[in-house]
Order: C-alpha cells, then structure tokens, then sequence
C-alpha cells in the first residue's frame, strides 16, 4: 500500500496576475534553486537535443534555454561519458538540472556526484533492488529528488499485457508500482509524470494519480509531434489539468527545437494567467469586412519590433470602432483603428488620432516609455 495514497485533492488559490487558479496541494520538492508543488509557480521544463557527445554545443544551448525562460533542464546520460556535461552545464549554466537515466544505476551515482539537481528514472528498468537502494541513499543524504517518469511508450510487459492496451489505468498502475519502489526505501521526495501520446489517455491518467498520491506532478503529452496539431494537442492536455489544478511544472515535447517548446509552455501558463513577467501580450482582432487599415501587418510589425521586450504589458490593436475602443481602453495600451487611421489610446485615455502609417511607431515608442 502506498504511504500518501488516497490523498484527496484540496484546493488552494494562488494570487497571480489574472486569476484565482485552483491548485491541487502536494509535497513541495526542491529541484537545485527551484521549488515545484501546491502554491510554488509552475516550473517550465525542457531537453537539451544536442548530442551528448558534443560539450560545448549543449552548454551553449543550455546558456540559451535559461535566456528564453526554462526554469529545469533536463540532460540524456546514456554512459558514462555523458556524465561530463553534467559537471560542464553546471559548471557554466546556472539552472537546475536533471538527468535522464535508464538501466544504470552506475550513471545516477555518477551524475549525483556530478552536482545534479534531480534524476528522472524508472526505478523499474534499474533492475536489482538493492541499486535503487544505493541511488535512494545518495539522493537522501544530498536531498535530491527523483522523478518517476512513467511513459506510454515504456510500459512494463506485465502491465500492458494484463490491460491489453495502454489505458489510464495501466499508466497509474506503472507509476504507483514505481513509487512504491522509491518508498519502500523510506524515500519522498518524488516528483512524477505520467505521459501518453494520446490526450484524454493522458488526461485521466494525471487525474486518477492526482487522488492517489500527494506527489506533485510534471504534465506533457508525449511525442507530440510537430506543428500546429502537437501545440493543440499538448495545449488541451496540460492546460485541461492545469484548469483543474493539476500540475506542478510542465514540458512541451515537440519534435522540433527546445526553443520552440518553451516558447509554447509560455503561451500555455500566459493564457492562463499563471506567467508573470512574461513580456507583451498582443490582443488583435481577426479582421472582417469592416477593417479599413493593413491590421495584419501592423500586428506583424509590432510583435517583430517588441519581440525583445520583456515588460509586462497588454498591447490591443483592433480594427474598427465596434470592439476596438473597448478591447483597446482595457488594455494598457492600444489602437482603435479607423478609415486608414487609428487612434491610440493609454492607460484608457485616448493619447491622440494619427495616419495609418504613424501608428506602429507611436505605439512602439509609447511602450518603450513604459
Ligand atoms: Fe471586424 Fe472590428 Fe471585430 Fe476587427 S474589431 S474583427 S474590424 S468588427
């Protein structure tokens, strides 16, 4: 029987920007300088894709990550050469830092020593007990935690063959099996994810295991896959479990660049009003029948002009005079426009009426005044 299971949720509210979000209590972990679990901000987490042979280059990328806003990196060590990056990325970049391990017991020793942050393993695929006991032990003296990091692609034969399919079900059963592992050696300081490819899978497994332990827990749809249906799907996974308080950090897995999945970890917690400092936010009309300027390339050339802005402003561009005072007096500031002119308004005052082509740069040199 699980220590913590049968942990009902309870529902916290956090202040944060927009919104009153309900949060699902849970154990707060520490992974380096980050605390994830109940209150703490959700944490945005992604993988280094450079080859691990290659030092510098995941340094570098590492150095990039942390600047576009990752809170908790995670590295592959496949062998023992891989350790290296470990010393090297903590050595050079100050982020918390997870290593992803399979089979060998030996590398979570290593990367332990190395100055890792947290170990994502499977204590199933270690094997013997008695090595989960050795990796439990140097993680409680150093106070690192683990993640059990349950995926529908690495499910345990029995399980899959006494569920027939991958299910929620066999998800949860795969994850407290595992924990049950950490446990026996009196550890817990567990984070867990429990991640399918396909979204209500997944969904149900997060929610089931949510009730079932009071471990806080890391959200991503697996294996995504590329483009704009990967974004929707792993958006309508995590920000489902988000709205409902679940979830502690989270990853977007896109088979693309790392980049690109901070970026869109980002827009998940900004739309829910759970990122602060966050930079400018763009509220712009679809455009219709009644625009009367070039709406879609001023947006365009706002976003490109304060792409680097890292203020905490709502920007408003409409593109007529049905919504656009309304929509651009909420804002902090914003354009109503009209026949090839707009007007500019601030703070919800109106500054002044200008030509079509005046309006990017006044409202670009407003914010900069910001
Ligand atoms: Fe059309 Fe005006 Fe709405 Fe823009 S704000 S979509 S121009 S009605």
């Amino acid at each position: 029987m699980l220590k913590y299971i049968c942990f009902k949720i309870t529902v916290i509210y956090v202040k944060n920007n927009n919104s009153n979000m309900k949060r699902r209590i849970s154990k707060v972990v520490s992974i380096g300088s980050v605390k994830i679990g109940s209150d703490k901000p959700i944490a945005i987490q992604s993988m280094l894709n450079v080859d691990s042979s290659d030092i510098e280059g995941n340094v570098e990328s590492a150095r990039k990550l942390k600047d576009i806003g990752c809170d908790i990196l995670r590295v592959a060590v496949p062998n023992k050469e891989s350790v290296k990056l470990v010393y090297e990325i903590k050595k050079k970049v100050n982020i918390p830092l997870v290593a992803d391990i399979h089979y060998d017991y030996r590398l979570a020793l290593a990367c332990v020593d190395a100055g890792i942050d947290k170990i994502r393993i499977n204590p199933g695929n270690i094997g013997n007990e008695e090595y989960i006991k050795k990796i439990v032990s140097v993680c409680i003296k150093k106070n690192i935690p683990i993640r059990v990091g349950v995926n529908s692609g690495s499910l345990e034969r029995d399980i899959l063959a006494k569920y027939k399919k991958i299910t929620s079900q066999a998800l949860c059963e795969s994850a407290l099996r595992n924990i049950r592992i950490l446990e026996k050696f009196d550890f817990n300081n567990i984070v867990i994810s429990i991640k399918a490819s396909d979204v209500l899978t997944s969904v149900k497994a997060y929610e089931m295991l949510a009730d079932m332990c009071k471990y806080p827990l890391h959200l991503g749809i697996t294996e995504a896959g590329t483009g704009n249906l990967a974004i929707v799907k792993t958006s309508i996974g995590i920000g489902s479990l988000l709205l409902k308080g679940i979830g502690d950090t989270i990853r977007v897995s896109l088979t693309g660049s790392p980049e690109s999945e901070i970026k869109c970890a980002k827009d998940i917690l900004k739309s829910l009003g759970l990122i602060k400092n966050y930079g400018i936010e763009i509220i712009s009309c679809p455009t219709c029948g009644r625009t009367n300027v070039n709406l879609i390339e001023i947006v365009k050339n706002v976003r490109e002009r304060l792409s680097n802005c890292k203020k905490n402003i709502k920007i408003a561009i409409m593109g007529c005079g049905v919504n656009g005072p309304g929509e651009a007096k909420n804002a902090d500031i914003g354009i109503a426009a009209g026949k090839e002119c707009g007007v500019l308004f601030k703070n919800g005052k109106i500054l002044r009426k200008l030509a079509e082509k005046e309006l990017v740069n006044a409202l670009v040199s407003e914010v900069e005044k910001m």
